[in-house]
């Protein structure tokens, strides 16, 4: 095995990690191709994750490298503002083949966490536009993950994301209470048939607030980040219901959920539910260059053009919308996944994958497994006093067994690249099964 030196790694801060412990027991990596990194140390460790969600189509493909390297020739950059280049509005148009059919305007961000903060000042913007500018608040979800913007966390609904910026969220937003119960939904296959009620909250929520206040409602279909959540039947149509009901947009963050994560272009197209806005992210691009969209109805877009005479209709937008390479990157990762027939491939491995999950089903400290596409969560009892740390050490043993996994308090989260074979699958379960037997 080839070993990297390892460089000085104090100066870097880095995001969502224990710093002091990670530079204690450094885990770099420094290469990647289809479904395996190498490691620091040179050892393989099979990517059970997709990175973070995001390489749906497996590492270093050859057809999005090329194009990235192709555009970086060609044309690197050129302002986003008031000024176009080919390649935004073709990726446009790509994306917005892969949305459900009413929802075809899109627009572009560098990530998940821009993507929501645009969502919902889209959203105001939209109601301004109609003459309804009281219509301001906003309602997400406990646990709900929307990435790290005010917009986003004010949303969110993960107290550690929160907590130090309390006195400074945004004002006017409330919470749907999460969906996740033991007692009732535990080891259950797919979607639970218990939860559907939960999401009569909102009718409680609009009464007490007025509906004619409310601009959207943000939630993620299957929450992922914070620990792999499904959706109980009917769930997500009762929240369409009511949004319908009282003129409120419905903002389905599918960051995760679309590009094939579930077996489907979206959630939506899966569940068959229709939101007004949808954002997107990480598997847009397959990660390789970062880039994030939101795709609207058109017609909250052709309302928002409409409201001003004339100049700039939508005063928003990022230096890097629509980056040459990100769009680029897009554009071959959509033909990737429509050559490949990728999200085809994850729904045939599906049921394959919940097979292999549910195996864990009276492995020590389990006490539940979910499932959805290619998404598992199995969820352990947390150490007294100590949660999160059996999560970590499952992940830090199966790491070093060369399984990269990922943890969220003490759920240990799965969602291999699409090109995942079943052999990979079997390995990535086998390998948890038998550290659980390891740690106590
Ligand atoms: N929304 C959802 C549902 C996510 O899962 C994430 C990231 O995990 C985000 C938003 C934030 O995306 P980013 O980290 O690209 O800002």
């Amino acid at each position: 095995m080839t070993q990297t030196t390892l460089p000085d790694l104090s100066h870097l801060w880095m995001p969502f990690t224990a710093n002091r412990e990670f530079k204690e027991h450094p885990r770099l990596l420094v290469e990647a191709k289809g479904m395996y990194y190498t490691a620091h140390d040179g050892q393989k460790v099979l990517d059970a994750t997709a990175g973070l969600w995001c390489v749906n189509a497996g590492h270093g493909r050859e057809e999005i490298v090329e194009a990235i390297s192709r555009q970086t020739r060609t044309l690197d950059y050129a302002p986003s503002f008031q000024i176009g280049h080919k390649d935004s509005f073709l990726a446009a148009k790509a994306v917005s083949e892969v949305m459900p059919e009413t929802i075809d305007r899109i627009f572009f961000t560098n990530s998940g966490s821009e993507a929501v903060d645009t969502a919902l000042k889209m959203a105001i913007a939209y109601h301004r536009a109609r003459g309804e500018a009281q219509r301001t608040r906003l309602i997400g979800r406990e646990r709900g993950y929307h990435g790290v913007g005010f917009g986003g966390i004010s949303v969110g609904g993960i107290s550690n994301n929160r907590r130090n910026f309390s006195g400074m969220l945004l004002p006017h937003v409330d919470h749907l209470p999460h969906t996740h119960n033991l007692e009732k939904n535990a080891f259950t296959r797919g979607q639970p048939e218990w939860g559907a009620h939960l999401a009569e909250a909102l009718e409680n929520i609009v009464a007490l607030h007025d509906p004619s206040t409310i601009a959207a409602v943000v939630v993620e279909p299957m929450a992922g980040s914070t620990g792999v959540l499904i959706p109980p039947k009917g769930y997500l149509e009762k929240l369409r219901e009511i949004t319908e009901k009282y003129g409120i947009l419905l903002i389905f963050d599918e960051v995760i959920t679309a590009f094939g994560r579930l077996g489907y272009k979206t959630a939506s197209e899966m569940l068959g539910i229709t939101p007004d806005i949808i954002t997107l992210a990480k598997g847009i691009s397959n990660a390789a260059v970062p880039a994030g969209a939101v795709a609207v109805r058109r017609e909250i877009h052709d309302e928002v053009m409409a409201a001003s005479a004339s100049g700039i209709e939508f005063f928003h937008g990022y230096t890097y919308s629509a980056h040459p390479l990100a769009t680029a990157a897009i554009r071959a990762t959509l033909d990737i996944y429509k050559k490949d027939q990728l999200f085809e491939r994850a729904r045939d491995l599906s049921p394959y994958m919940e097979e292999a999950v549910h195996q864990l089903k009276g492995s020590p400290h389990v006490i539940d497994i979910r499932n959805l596409g290619l998404v598992a969560g199995i969820e352990l009892e947390p150490r007294p006093g100590a949660a999160g740390a059996r999560a970590q050490e499952l992940f830090q043993r199966c790491f070093d067994k060369g399984v990269l996994t990922r943890y969220t308090g003490d759920t240990i989260a799965i969602s291999p690249p699409l090109i995942v074979t079943k052999e990979e699958i079997d390995l990535i379960f086998d390998t948890i099964k038998a550290e659980l037997q390891n740690i106590d």
